[in-house]
């Protein structure tokens, strides 16, 4: 499989080979481990390649870091600095996904807080099937683990265990992804981004105290829709029956970006076609995310010069 010629562990750029962890790792062994995704777009009449929202997502890893009890919290800066440093080595010229990991690498039972590895990937991304064509979902029989049990806002690598059934749930029930209802019955999110409906000409999405991941993607959506489509945003539940009443409805997220969803449980969102906020949206989200149009730099890091 092609890969990348680098990765990043610990305190240096290393050949892609030799990134490797114990697998008596504390972080190997039970999942403890803390993560942020982040896009870096390439903007090719710049000649310069963005990382969106980096110091949003390194304030979650120090966060991340804080809540798991870790002997040792890495500064979301210096984590920052890396990522940057990576992407130079490897001398990307087109779209990535970098995924940011810092974990127990000591040795010992389930509680050891230390010490602490830090590991960067960074790849050539995917493209979503579904950005243009929309994707269906059904609301899934696992529920979003409850804050009671395990924090969703905290992005702990264990936490994905939740997501990644629903999903394989979905995928196995004919469905592109799932939908997971709280512990309350509400909507709360996908398994890896957070979710929209367009309903009486307001953008509306769950608070972030549904047992939701506090999403930066989210944030930006929120503010977009304010700035750009002139449109009021409410947080507030959602039931699962409103999504037939909705007239549209999106994902969106670092991976999932603006996603249009077009179906749940097979009926029709809206008139089941892609709608013109959620076009808007993308239209404006891309833009801002390449540095197409030069508002809000504030969220794009360069990476070169
Ligand atoms: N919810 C979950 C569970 C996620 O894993 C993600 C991806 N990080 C999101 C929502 C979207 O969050 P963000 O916009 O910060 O990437």
């Amino acid at each position: 499989m092609a890969h990348p010629a680098y990765v990043y562990l610990n305190d240096s750029v290393v050949p892609w080979d030799d990134g490797k962890v114990h697998v008596a790792s504390v972080g190997f062994k039970f999942g403890t481990g803390v993560f942020e995704g982040l896009r870096a777009y390439w903007n090719a009449e710049k000649e310069q390649m963005f990382v969106l929202h980096l110091a949003e997502h390194m304030h979650r890893l120090e966060y991340s870091q804080k809540f798991m009890r870790f002997d040792d919290i890495l500064p979301g800066p210096d984590v920052g600095q890396r990522i940057l440093e990576l992407l130079r080595a490897n001398e990307f010229r087109e779209n990535v996904h970098i995924m940011s990991t810092v974990f127990v690498q000591g040795l010992g039972p389930p509680s050891t807080t230390g010490p602490i590895g830090l590991s960067i990937l960074a790849a050539p991304r995917r493209d979503i099937p579904w950005t243009e064509t929309g994707c269906t979902a059904h609301i899934s029989s696992w529920q979003r683990v409850p804050d009671t049990a395990m924090p969703m806002r905290v992005k702990c690598n264990a936490n994905y265990q939740n997501g990644r059934l629903a999903t394989l749930q979905a995928q196995a029930d004919g469905y592109d992804t799932a939908i997971l209802l709280n512990s309350r019955g509400k909507v709360a999110e996908g398994p890896g981004m957070c979710l929209f409906m367009v309903r009486d000409g307001k953008a509306v999405t769950p608070p972030v105290t549904s047992d939701i991941l506090e999403s930066i993607t989210r944030q930006t959506v929120m503010k977009l829709c304010g700035e750009y489509l002139g449109m009021e945003v409410v947080e507030r539940d959602i039931d699962r029956s409103e999504f037939a009443a909705a007239d549209e409805a999106f994902f969106c997220g670092t991976a999932w970006e603006v996603t249009p969803l077009v179906s749940v449980d097979r009926l029709p969102v809206g008139d089941g076609e892609v709608g013109p906020t959620v076009r808007g949206l993308q239209d404006v989200f891309f833009d801002i995310a390449t540095g197409a149009r030069d508002d809000h730099a504030e969220w794009r890091t360069p990476v070169y010069g």
